[in-house]
């Protein structure tokens, strides 16, 4: 099954992403459960709950993504902010864990130029303070990073350090946002199959559960993470149409996180379903 869907505002609930979802032509959505520049969290109306687990029972979804507000950064030089990004990410894990079908994912943080193993440390003591709690999503994910600024995780090896960390390493997963890596300098336009080895051998195929499907507007090893429509950037239609049917990744959710309003990510939905290729082909 082809699951694919885009970003989507929480503003109205969880059904009401469910149903936008559907309407869309998606199988899925992926969504911030606080307002990404921080903030606090809207509490959980179990009716909705019930409602989106319903609606995504009928209509045939895969999992859902809840994304970690951007400005979390658990490797901050300042107490206040690792602290915010703890109770956050801790706050935002027990959420995720009581929606249906729905797995973490955020960005893992920027280390200010204190260097990378400090800031491996720092991140990691943040999952552990909160992975230690009884009910967790299915899966946490770790996104991969182009390499902005000091963001960490733009490669493999950082990625890899973080989970070595992690007592619960059984949750720990990877979300590959095809936008930052090519950004960060993976070359999935000229060699995918090699990339996709680099990650077999560094991470492992099997903590690969979400992909963040954007095109890039700038070259390779660009460093600038700048999202593109799907097959208006550096990536193109023929690279966005060797992933979503590469047998290595067909059967992960695709979420769109490209710079567009709801009809313009319909379209593209529509668009990757016709570039979709029958199973056994
Ligand atoms: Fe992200
Ligand atoms: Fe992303
Ligand atoms: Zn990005």
């Amino acid at each position: 099954m082809f699951i694919i869907g885009c970003h989507l505002s929480v503003t109205n609930g969880y059904l009401a992403m469910g149903k936008k979802a559907t309407e869309l032509g998606g199988n899925t959505f992926q969504f911030f459960p606080r307002n990404p520049r921080g903030g606090a969290s809207k509490p959980l109306i179990e009716e909705d709950v019930e409602g989106l687990r319903q609606w995504m029972k009928d209509h045939d979804f895969g999992p859902i993504l809840c994304h970690g507000a951007y400005t979390m950064n658990g490797a901050s030089t300042k107490e206040s902010v690792r602290d915010f990004a703890r109770r956050a990410i801790r706050e935002d894990l027990a959420k995720a864990a009581h929606l249906p079908d729905c797995m973490y994912n955020f960005h893992p943080g920027a280390h200010l130029k204190q260097g990378v193993d400090v800031a491996v440390g720092l991140i990691s003591d943040m999952l552990n303070y909160a992975m230690d709690q009884e009910e967790l999503p299915k899966v946490v994910c770790l996104e991969t990073m182009a390499g902005k600024g000091t963001e960490v995780g733009r490669t493999f090896e950082e990625l890899s350090a973080i989970i070595e960390k992690v007592e619960r390493k059984d949750r720990m997963g990877i979300c590959l946002d095809t936008c930052h890596i090519y950004d960060g300098g993976y070359d999935i336009v000229n060699d995918l199959e090699g990339v996709l080895k680099t990650f077999d051998e560094i991470i492992g195929l099997p903590r690969l559960h979400a992909i963040h499907l954007n095109d890039d507007k700038n070259p390779l090893a660009s460093h600038k993470d700048r999202h593109e429509k799907i097959g208006q950037g550096s990536l193109g239609i023929g690279t966005i149409t060797k992933i979503i049917n590469h047998p290595k990744l067909r059967d992960l959710p695709f979420y769109l996180e490209t710079p567009n309003e709801l009809p313009g990510y319909a379209e593209e939905i529509a668009l990757l379903k016709s570039l979709r290729k029958e199973e056994n082909l």
